[in-house]
Formats: structure tokens, C-alpha cells, sequence
């Protein structure tokens, strides 16, 4: 991100300590998304990833997770001209999917995907608002590929690099506005 945009989003992000349990601190991004400068921006950012030098879109889809990763995902397909498809928590699609588990601190998380979500060899860039573990990353990327697709790049506003989500993502390319 350029210095006046990580300025902006830095003012824009509130640590939340003890949330939603004691020793985390939440990264709240809801005064971002109520700015539209800001969200419009990155926005932007966000789909610079799907695009090649010139400005010409280079994927096919883009995948968000449940949940915040949707409200930054959709808008980047729509500023990149292509499909958005939902990555969600077990149960909530409607149709036949597939599944990844990954294992959490303390148990376990699985997610899905429509299975007929992705065309084969579609291109897809993944979009959320923090990249931590790198789990939820991981196992979208899974998705893709499970979906016939290819992860092309992972876009988020926020890298907490002393989680060390990065080594999580199997080389795959990842673009983070902030890493703190
Ligand atoms: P992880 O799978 O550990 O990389 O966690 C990433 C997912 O959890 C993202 O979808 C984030 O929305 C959420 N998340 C993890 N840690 C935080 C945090 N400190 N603040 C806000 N969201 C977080």
C-alpha cells in the first residue's frame, strides 16, 4: 500500500484486547468499511493483486471467507470484472460441496465450498481482512484446487506477521496492505 493509504488504514483499525477471548486482540475494521474513501481504496488495492501490470484483470474469480472476507471480496470481484464465490462455515451452503478441515489452537475448523463453484483452470484470487495462522488461508486454497481451480494470489488488509501466516500458504503469492 502507498504510505497515504497505510496511514489511512492504520488510523481506521481499532485493536479490540480480550476479543473474542482473553489474549486476543481483534483487529475491528468496521470504521474502515463505514469510510467510503477508505473502503473504496482498499478495495482497489486489494484487486491489484487479480490484475498484471498493464491493469488487465488476470483471474477468473475471486473466493472469500466467511465472514468479514466476504464484504471485502465481493466489491474486488466487482472491480475486477469477475465472479465472487462464498467460502463458508459447514452447513450454510445450499447445494453439493467440498470440505477442508484445518486444526485450530484448540480444536478444529472446517470449510466449503460449492463444488461447481469454479470452471476448470479458473484463476482464482483469495480475499480477507486478516491473515493470522494462515489456516483459513490454507484451506480455502485447498478448496480451489479440490474445485478444479488455481489459487493465483492471497490479498488481505492485514498480515499479523509474528503469527507467521505466510509459511502457512505453500508459496502462495501474498499481497498484505499492512503487516504489523
Ligand atoms: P487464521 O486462519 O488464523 O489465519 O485466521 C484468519 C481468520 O480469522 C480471518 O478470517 C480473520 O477474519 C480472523 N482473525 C484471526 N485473527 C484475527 C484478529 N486478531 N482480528 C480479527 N480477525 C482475526
Amino acid at each position: 500500500a502507498s504510505p497515504e493509504l497505510a496511514a489511512t488504514i492504520d488510523s481506521l483499525i481499532r485493536d479490540v484486547p480480550d476479543f473474542p477471548k482473553p489474549g486476543v486482540v481483534f483487529k475491528d475494521i468496521s470504521l474502515l468499511l463505514d469510510d467510503h474513501a477508505a473502503f473504496t481504496a482498499v478495495v482497489q488495492a486489494l484487486a491489484d493483486a487479480g490484475r498484471d501490470d498493464s491493469g488487465a484483470t488476470v483471474v477468473d474469480k475471486v473466493v472469500g471467507m466467511e465472514a468479514r472476507g466476504f464484504i471485502l471480496a465481493a466489491p474486488v470481484a466487482l472491480a475486477l470484472g469477475v465472479g465472487f464465490v462464498p467460502v463458508r462455515k459447514p452447513g450454510k451452503l445450499p447445494r453439493a460441496t467440498y470440505a477442508v478441515s484445518y486444526a485450530l489452537e484448540y480444536g478444529e475448523e472446517t470449510l466449503e465450498m460449492h463444488a461447481d463453484a469454479l470452471a476448470p483452470g479458473e484463476r482464482v484470487l483469495l480475499v480477507d481482512d486478516v491473515l493470522a495462522t494462515g489456516g483459513t488461508a490454507a484451506a480455502t486454497a485447498e478448496l480451489v484446487t479440490k474445485g478444479g481451480g488455481t489459487a493465483h494470489a492471497l490479498s488481505v488488509l492485514l498480515e499479523l506477521s509474528f503469527l507467521d501466516g505466510r509459511a502457512a500458504l505453500d508459496g502462495l503469492p501474498l499481497t498484505a496492505l499492512r503487516t504489523i
